[in-house]
């Protein structure tokens, strides 16, 4: 199985693991690293809207808090058993456009549509370190 059936695959169990009882929408993720480690991540919601977490996200913070950085990603998959395209929110953009690399492979399958992209395609303009920057 190629590089990207294997993180898609990975993906589809982190979805097993969502905690979506209010949307019924579940998301699952998965990042592939340099070193052969894959970090999923799902869905999480809470009855307190506002704390809900995408699944992209706890993969990718995942990732993150075991000390790897965007040099060490070198693919995200984001799966999701919807009928439509799944796609990164606009938060988990602005987040994917810091901690990855603006070419890293993203992956993204719903049940009846793919996509491969990029989170420079998805995020093009995005507000990032060198917008802080005045001179
Ligand atoms: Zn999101």
């Amino acid at each position: 199985m190629d590089e990207k059936k294997v993180l898609l695959e990975k993906a589809k169990e982190a979805m097993g693991n969502a905690y979506a009882p209010y949307s019924n929408y579940h998301v699952g993720a998965c990042v592939a690293l340099t070193d052969g480690t894959y970090i999923p991540g799902a869905n999480i919601e809470n009855a307190a809207y506002g704390s809900c977490m995408c699944g992209e996200r706890n993969a990718v913070y995942g990732a993150y808090s075991r000390g790897y950085r965007k040099e060490q990603i070198q693919a995200l998959a984001i799966v999701s058993d919807g009928k439509k395209l799944v796609t990164p929110c606009g938060a988990c953009r602005q987040v994917l456009a810091e901690l990855l690399n603006p070419d890293t492979p993203i992956y993204l399958e719903s049940l009846e549509e793919g996509m491969d992209t990029t989170i420079r395609e998805l995020l093009p303009f995005a507000f990032d370190t060198e917008s802080l920057e005045k001179e």
